[in-house]
């Protein structure tokens, strides 16, 4: 069942969970996600990335195929169709093209530029019944290269960002994208419990979600954060099963060439890492 994130978010926030935002790359990604969420009755947000969305041919053509599928499939959990990290003008095509979320990160801007655009897109989101995320420090990751370590949020920008009557906060609290390196120096939960203060009932968005150790995901549901977002432990259980069918030679008997069957393993991979998150989070039979 198509849906925004705005109660699911609530729901999880008063019952100190999380739901996962997995994001999508292609058809099996999303038949994986939609099956996964409706075995464990969770709600779930599948997340498109601008560069993701350019592979599948455009926002259109992923809105049209993740709304077909979920009236195909018969999914009676909630999904919201998020878009993950837009910029102003990607936002505005999503509102047009059947997203039911967006998440604008404006975090690249000055703290009062970004304001200003986000209070632009909630009254969008508010006329058109969608959720709404915003970005406050920017979350680290894999750029040109070179490994950021993740910004922490200034608790007084969460606050201005979390008056303008968001539906969802991203704060850095030194979580970064992509694979963590070795020398990472874990999450700040100093800096979460003061963003959750300062956010009052926004429910909060933990990114770069693959690699997180289970007591830190734990402790910081405890502290607010309603949405984690997991991208790339999905795409390396992916690979790691598509190299094994390979490996093993299974592509050159049986017609397991036929990408209805190369491609099995890793939609099964991804499952199971899926579930693992969902269990993880707490959003298990949540729908
Ligand atoms: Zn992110």
């Amino acid at each position: 069942m198509i849906a925004n994130a705005c109660e699911m978010s609530a729901k999880a926030r008063d019952g100190r969970y999380a739901v996962a935002q997995i994001n999508i790359n292609n058809l099996e990604w999303t038949k994986a996600v939609l099956e996964t969420a409706e075995e464990l009755k969770s709600p779930i947000i599948l997340g498109v990335s601008k560069s993701a969305a350019k592979y599948m041919a455009g926002f259109s053509t992923v809105a049209a195929m993740v709304r077909a599928m979920d009236a195909e499939l018969d999914i009676s959990v909630p999904v919201a169709l998020h878009l993950d990290h837009g910029t102003y003008e990607d936002a505005l095509a999503c509102v047009k093209t059947g997203f039911t979320s967006i998440m604008f990160d404006g975090s690249r801007l000055s703290i009062e530029e970004n304001l200003e655009k986000t209070k632009e897109l909630v009254k969008i989101a508010r006329e058109k019944g969608l959720s709404l995320e915003a970005e406050v420090g920017s979350i680290g990751g894999v750029e040109d290269g070179i490994v950021g370590m993740g910004e922490i949020a200034n608790p007084e920008h969460c606050a201005l960002m979390a008056a303008l009557g968001i539906d969802l906060l991203a704060a850095g609290i030194g979580n970064i994208h992509g694979i963590y390196p070795k020398d990472w120096k874990g999450l700040d939960f100093d800096a979460l419990a003061k963003i959750h203060e300062a956010a009052g009932a926004v429910p909060l968005v933990l990114h770069g979600g693959t690699g997180i150790p289970e007591e830190m995901i734990k402790k910081a549901i405890s502290l607010g954060v309603s949405k984690i977002n997991v991208n790339t432990e999905c795409q390396l259980s992916f690979a790691a099963a598509t190299r094994g069918y390979i490996e093993k030679g299974l592509d050159q008997t049986n017609k397991g060439y036929d990408p209805r069957k190369l491609l099995v393993p890793g939609a099964k991979a991804i499952k199971a890492t899926i579930k693992e998150k969902i269990q993880l989070f707490g959003s298990e039979c949540k729908a």
